[in-house]
């Protein structure tokens, strides 16, 4: 009898071996036998990690070279117009990065999470047919070195949902020419062996799906489900519950159905239909997103209080969802205080948690070595628990205390006094805050970090970058200036490291798409802020000009969402934690004399709930912390915030509640389109949108720009408006950007003189 489970496993090595194999076949300095091989090691050695920790159910198919969407795209033969002609990974790697003539198909996150998938292009005219040979292979491959796996795939309903048509129809009308794809496949597992087990991934489902959704699902796993009696198919959803979908499900002829019982806990209201139908439940309990030890006690009671409803022998015991958002192993960290480290739990460790769960909760006897793990998690939660490296009362009596939460004055008195002020022109012209990351800059803050030159030696350099960057924009001729941000290696990091309550990991890479990997930092306790994080660089700054020198912060949401975050504590009340060490910086900004601030919240959108029904909750913390963070400043200090995307149809009035006295967004892929909500509802503070995308290398002309400064002003007045480019430079060269922002002041010279 098989009791636990895996619902996937990260691919990307724990060396990140994969990452670095493909980056030099892509750079041509192998050939692609070469990643192959790279592959087969890594999917043997995961597959073996998983064996040895006694896991039942092992994934394959959940290895892949670039992302598991684009897999699916090329298992159905959807591949677009521009890549045909190409083959194996030629076309692959084309679809998924483009080549020198067809542009890269897009990519966007998987649900709420930072992983990125590649969006299929689907379309009615297109017709669609099997390549198998990735699924087979893989489990053969496994089957070779005598592990018997489940595979995995993405559901027909959630592929189509993910997908978009490239004549902007709706995508679920190709229902009908997908499912026999799917068909088509399940008769070729079916000959593999003599039964299989299938997890097939429908996280679509957690989202809330509408009525006609929902009544795609039984025609489509009724006929899965007949397609041959050797394959159990377990439908998978993850990151909140699928309630709707579960109760559809239930009278379909599947064999199971996994279900994530931490950021789903609403599942638990399906357990009686599951029961009746008497399917098999794989119950998500062992936390697959983040980085905490499991509570092995509590998961137990959790699966008791499951077992209320099912029967304990129709219950698997499984990770929440796949591993692929943990880093791999905690085995390289070795520079982490051990305190802390035996908090956390990686991939690895996570199977074992889910090994040893499962027996307490079967009453399976322990072996001596199982007796020792399991106290050794319980000291472990109680040593966190009691720990006074998480606890600050300090720090919790004052933020509990905090009731400043807004700025003095209405946005009309604050512009009125900042305008006298400040002196700025309409049509100012200013940049998002970053400037190209030079060689030189990331050695001296790689030298520095390891111990290599001493903080003068640092600081002379940071300085001379500094100089010669606001050197570099008042030659541009630019209005509003930064400082450049030579000192961030990343805007959450930065921040991160100054702050109490944060930690950091040496190998906690995560995959953010392609060969991208992430090393988010850790809250694990009471945030506070020691000492100022900016004020000395700022002050620097603004000493070598006589220009207005913006300040520049990362937001409490950002820095939250792209954290790992504590679990014993809400959210709401992590954000609020950093909102008050961000209010004091603030503070010591503007008394050190900077006279605008940009809070940037360029991940404020993507902490967005899967379920509308919970954005009310996200927004009233999100964004009085917000507001609770900027509360210091003074009428006179101008707030400018950041948002690196476009669409704010859904929330602009939320936008709004921020009162930021400036935003800057990113349009500049859309003429004036996605600003017209701004003067839709009346929308009063002052509005950046980018005026040239920052992410090509392509420099953008005078006439360009002054047509675009036109499209804005049809929207908005030039009293309203700012201009700059839509996000920051550090990605560019100085060759780039240079020649990019003289135009951009000249054109707004140019839009000037006309007006
Ligand atoms: N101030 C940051 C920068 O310019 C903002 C980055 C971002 O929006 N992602 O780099
Ligand atoms: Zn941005």
């Amino acid at each position: 009898m098989s009791h636990n489970y895996i619902v996937g496993f990260p691919r990307i090595g724990e060396q990140r071996e994969l990452k670095k194999a493909l980056e030099l076949y892509w750079a041509n300095k192998t050939d692609f036998k070469a990643v192959e091989e790279v592959a087969s090691t890594l999917k043997a050695r995961h597959w073996h990690y998983q064996k040895e920790a006694g896991i039942d159910f092992i994934a394959s198919n959940d290895f892949s070279y670039y992302d598991s969407v684009l897999d699916t795209a090329v298992m159905l033969g959807a591949i677009p117009a521009r890549f045909q002609g190409l083959e194996n990974e030629a076309l692959y790697f084309s679809m998924a990065r483009g080549n020198k003539d067809a542009v890269a198909m897009e990519m966007t996150k998987w649900f709420n999470t930072n992983y990125h998938y590649i969006v299929p292009e689907l379309s009615l005219e297109d017709s669609y047919a099997l390549n198998a040979k990735k699924i087979i292979e893989e489990y053969k491959e496994a089957k070779a070195l005598g592990i018997t796996t489940k595979i995995n795939l993405i559901g027909p309903i959630t592929f189509l949902g993910l997908s978009k048509r490239i004549d902007r129809g709706d995508t679920y009308e190709l229902f009908g020419k997908i499912l026999p794809v799917y068909e088509a496949l399940l008769t070729e597992i079916a000959k593999l062996d003599e039964t299989i087990t299938l997890q097939i991934d429908e996280p679509i489902f957690v989202k809330g799906v509408e009525p006609r959704v929902l009544s795609l699902i039984k025609p489509c796993y009724d006929a899965l489900c007949t397609v041959s009696d050797n394959i159990n198919i377990i439908v998978t959803t993850y990151f909140e519950h699928s309630n709707e979908a579960t109760k559809v499900l239930v009278h379909t002829p599947v064999w199971g159905i996994g279900l994530d019982f931490l950021y789903g806990e609403k599942n638990v209201a399906s357990l009686e239909l599951i029961h009746k139908s008497g399917k098999k439940l794989v119950a998500g309990v062992v936390d697959g997103r983040n980085i905490w030890k499991n509570n092995i006690a509590k998961t137990a009671t959790l699966l008791e209080n499951i077992a209320q409803k099912v029967a304990k022998e129709h219950i698997i015991v499984s990770s929440s969802c796949s591993l692929l958002h943990t880093p791999f192993t905690l085995k390289y960290e070795e520079k982490m205080d051990a305190e802390i480290k035996n908090w956390l739990s990686y991939a690895v460790e996570k199977l074992d948690e889910v090994a040893l769960v499962s027996k307490v909760f079967f009453g399976v006897s322990l072996n001596d070595a199982e007796q020792k793990a399991l106290q050794a998690n319980e000291t472990a939660n109680k040593e966190r628990q009691n720990s006074q490296r998480i606890h600050n009362t300090t720090v919790q009596n004052r933020v509990s205390s905090f009731t400043k939460v807004a700025r003095d004055g209405k946005f009309e008195e604050r512009i009125k006094l900042q305008r006298e002020q400040l002196g700025y022109k309409d049509l100012a012209t200013t940049t998002i805050g970053s400037f190209p990351q030079t060689p030189e800059v990331r050695k001296a803050r790689a030298d520095f970090k390891k111990g290599n030159i001493s903080a003068e030696a640092y600081e002379t350099e940071m300085k001379n970058y500094i100089d010669d960057c606001i050197a570099f924009q008042e030659a541009c001729g630019l209005e509003v200036l930064v400082h450049g941000e030579p000192e961030r290696n990343d805007m959450v990091e930065y921040f991160g490291e100054q702050l109490d309550g944060y930690g950091f990991s040496q190998n906690g890479w995560v995959q953010s798409y392609g060969s991208r990997c992430v090393k988010p930092p850790f809250i694990y306790g009471d945030i506070s802020r020691p000492k100022p994080m900016t004020v000395e660089w700022m002050t620097y700054a603004q000493s070598k000009t006589d220009k207005i020198m913006k300040g520049m912060l990362t937001g409490p949401v950002t820095i939250l969402n792209w954290s790992f975050v504590r679990d014993d504590m809400a959210r709401g009340d992590v954000s609020k934690q950093i909102a008050v060490a961000l209010s004091d910086e603030i503070d010591d900004l503007q008394k050190a004399g900077i006279k605008m601030i940009q809070v940037d919240e360029a991940a404020f959108k993507e902490g967005y709930p899967l379920r509308t029904e919970n954005i009310e909750d996200y927004e009233s913390w999100a964004v009085r912390d917000f507001k609770i963070s900027v509360s210091t400043a003074q009428k006179e200090t101008q707030i400018h915030t950041h948002m690196c995307y476009s669409e704010f149809n859904d929330i602009i009035r939320t936008i709004e509640a921020m009162d930021a006295d400036v935003i800057s967004i990113e349009t500049a892929r859309s003429g004036n389109k996605l600003l017209k909500i701004f003067k839709e509802v009346g929308y009063k503070q002052e509005v950046g949108p980018g005026i040239y995308d920052i992410h090509s290398p392509r420099i953008p002309s005078v006439e360009e720009m002054v047509e675009q400064i036109k499209l804005l002003l049809e929207v908005l007045p030039k009293e309203q408006l700012w201009i700059n480019p839509d996000c920051g430079l550090k990605t560019r060269k100085y060759e780039e950007v240079k020649p990019s922002l003289i135009n951009m002041v000249k054109a707004v010279e140019i839009v000037r003189e006309g007006l």
